[in-house]
């Protein structure tokens, strides 16, 4: 039987790294998570949300409708109901990455969001980019 740990290696040492040199530069953590039940349990969301620099709630919602289920947070820990391959956390974490953090124009993390009437925009503060981005209900 293998563990969710060494699943979590594995589907690590599959993430290709030569494209990945923005998200790198973030430095970020592989998600750390653990079957409960039927549950699947993300403790290390908020750390990731830190080093992208987006709060927990977005990065949450984000999973939520990724993964196209239900879930609560409870504090830090995220939860979601079902069971997801760490491979599969992680591969939306990169997603999440694309669509929310890096810049579309200059692809530097250097980013921030900011909500403009019904739509979200994403602000690039290296090269002044404005782009408008998915909003997450
Ligand atoms: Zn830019």
């Amino acid at each position: 039987m293998t563990s969710y740990e060494d699943m979590l290696d594995k589907a690590y040492a599959k993430l290709p790294t030569a494209s990945k040199a923005d998200a790198v530069r973030l430095d970020i953590p592989q998600i750390k998570g653990a079957l409960s039940g039927n549950k699947t349990i993300i403790s290390n969301l908020d750390v990731i949300a830190k080093a992208v620099r987006r709060d927990l709630p977005h990065v949450f919602k984000f999973f939520l409708r990724e993964l196209a289920t239900t879930g609560d947070l409870k504090g830090t820990e995220a939860i979601f109901v079902g069971k997801f391959r760490p491979d599969m956390l992680n591969n939306k974490v990169e997603k999440y990455i694309k669509e929310f953090v890096l810049c579309p124009q200059c692809g530097k993390p250097d980013t921030h969001l900011e909500k403009a009437d019904a739509a979200t925009l994403l602000i690039c503060e290296a090269c002044g980019a404005k782009e408008s981005v998915r909003s997450l209900k």
